[in-house]
C-alpha cells in the first residue's frame, strides 16, 4: 500500500488530502484525511501568515508516518512539462519560469512545492501539470493565428487546463461504456467554477477550449470565456479602463456574475426560476456556449462516441444538461429525461438505451488523479 499526500496550493489557499492507494491492478483509493488552510495572508486575527504557516498547520494533525510521495497540483507546465515531473531543483527553476503565463497560481504552486520540500525531506515530490494532458493537441489546435514570430517569442499559445479532471473523466467515461480507451472518442465538459471543454480522442486530447490562460472558452462563474478582443480595445480607448481593469472585469465581474450578479449555478438556477429575466438570459448564454463547442468539437473528431458532464454543475445541474445538448438529436445526442432527473451519483450514462452518442454523468476526482499520476511517476 502507498500513501500519497495530494497538496493544491492556490494564492489564498492550501487544499489537501491523505490518500492510501493499495497495491491491486485497479486500486481504489481510501481518503485518510482531506481539508483546506483559507484565509493565507489575510489581516484577520488565525489567519496563517503566508504559504508555510498554512501548510504547517494543514500537516501538523496528519500521519504521515511511512509517507510514500507528495503531490503537487500545478497549474502551468507551458511547452516544457509534457507529464508530471519529479521535483528538483532543476524542476523548481522551469515552474518558476513559467510563472508570467500564470502569475496567479504558480508562485502559490511553488511556494508549496518549497514548504513541503523543507517539511518533509525525503519524501519523494512530483509536480502534477493542469496543462500537460493537453500537449497532444495537434499543432492546428494549439496555433493562434497571430503573428508567428511574436507568438513564438512570448509563448503565445493554446496551454488548456483541467486536464488532470479531463484525463480521469474521458478514462473513466471509457470503463462506464465497457469500451477500450483507444476506441472511445469524447466531449468532457468539465463545468465548475472554472469550465472547460476537451475533446478527447481515444485518450488523447486534441483540442480544448481554454487556451493561453483559463479565460477563453465557456462561460464560467466570474469569467467572460470567449469574447472579440476588440473589447479589450474598445474598453481600454473609449471607456478609458486600463489594462488591470480589464483583466479584473474580464476574469472576476464577467460570466454569471457580470450578467446576473451571481457566480454561483444554484443561486443561478434559484433566481431564474422566480422569473428573473438577467438570470434566463444567463443560463441561455452559459447553455448556448457548451452547445457550440459541443458542435465544433464533434465535427473536429468525426466520429462521436460519449458526451461527459462533470465537475459541480456538470454533476448536479440536470437544466443544465437538458438545455446544453437540447436540439441536437439529428446529430445522434439525445438526454433522456428521467434519466437525467434522476437524484443518482455515481459515473452513469443519462441518454436513452442505443443513443448513437452516450450522454455520461461522470464525478471527477482530480486529486485522485494526481495521486495515481504521482505514484506513475515514482514506479517509472
Ligand atoms: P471548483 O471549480 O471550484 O472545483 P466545483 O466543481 O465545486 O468548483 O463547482 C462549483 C459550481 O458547482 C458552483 O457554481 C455551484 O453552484 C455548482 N453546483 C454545486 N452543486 C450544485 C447543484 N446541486 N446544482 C447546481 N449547481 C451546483
Amino acid at each position: 500500500m502507498s500513501r500519497v499526500l495530494v497538496l493544491n496550493c492556490g494564492s489564498s489557499s492550501v487544499k489537501y488530502r491523505l490518500l492510501d492507494v493499495p497495491r491491486s491492478p485497479e486500486p481504489e483509493p481510501v481518503v485518510v484525511a482531506s481539508g483546506v488552510v483559507e484565509r493565507i495572508g489575510e489581516d484577520a486575527p488565525g489567519a496563517p501568515r503566508d504559504h508555510a504557516e498554512a501548510l504547517s498547520a494543514a500537516l501538523a494533525g496528519l500521519p504521515l508516518d511511512g509517507l510514500t510521495a507528495v503531490g503537487h497540483r500545478v497549474v502551468h507546465g507551458g511547452l516544457t512539462f509534457t507529464a508530471p515531473a519529479l521535483v528538483d531543483d532543476v524542476v523548481v527553476a522551469a515552474i518558476a519560469e513559467l510563472v508570467p503565463l500564470a502569475p496567479l497560481h504558480n508562485p502559490a504552486n511553488l511556494a508549496g512545492i518549497e514548504v513541503a520540500r523543507a517539511l518533509l525531506p525525503g519524501v519523494p515530490q512530483v509536480a502534477v501539470f493542469d496543462t500537460a494532458f493537453h500537449r497532444t493537441l495537434p499543432a492546428a489546435a494549439s496555433t493562434y493565428a497571430i503573428d508567428a514570430a511574436t507568438a513564438e517569442r512570448f509563448g503565445i499559445h493554446r496551454y488548456g487546463f483541467h486536464g488532470t479532471s479531463h484525463a480521469i473523466v474521458s478514462r473513466r467515461t471509457a470503463a462506464l461504456l465497457d469500451r477500450p480507451l483507444a476506441e472511445v472518442n469524447t466531449i468532457t465538459l468539465h463545468l465548475g467554477n472554472g469550465a472547460s471543454a476537451c475533446a478527447v480522442e481515444g485518450g488523447r486530447s486534441v483540442a480544448t477550449s481554454m487556451g493561453l490562460s483559463p479565460l477563453e472558452g465557456l462561460v464560467m462563474g466570474t469569467r467572460s470565456g470567449d469574447l472579440d478582443p476588440a473589447i479589450i480595445f474598445h474598453l481600454h480607448r473609449v471607456a478609458g479602463m486600463p489594462i488591470e481593469e480589464i483583466d479584473e472585469l474580464l476574469n472576476r465581474r464577467s460570466g454569471l456574475v457580470g450578467l446576473a450578479g451571481v457566480n454561483d449555478m444554484r443561486a443561478l438556477l434559484a433566481r431564474r426560476a422566480t422569473g428573473d429575466p438577467a438570470a434566463a438570459l444567463a443560463f441561455e448564454v452559459y447553455c448556448r456556449r457548451i452547445r457550440s463547442y459541443v458542435g465544433a468539437y464533434y465535427a473536429e473528431l468525426g466520429r462521436l462516441d460519449a458526451i461527459t458532464f462533470t465537475a459541480g454543475v456538470g454533476e448536479n445541474a440536470p437544466a443544465v444538461r437538458a438545455a446544453a445538448l437540447a436540439g441536437l438529436d439529428r446529430l445522434g445526442i439525445e438526454v433522456d429525461a428521467a434519466r437525467n432527473d434522476a437524484p443518482e451519483r455515481g459515473a452513469r450514462v443519462i441518454s436513452p438505451p442505443d443513443a448513437p452518442v452516450a450522454v455520461c454523468v461522470v464525478p471527477t476526482d482530480e486529486e485522485w488523479e494526481i495521486a495515481s499520476q504521482t505514484l506513475g511517476v515514482l514506479a517509472a
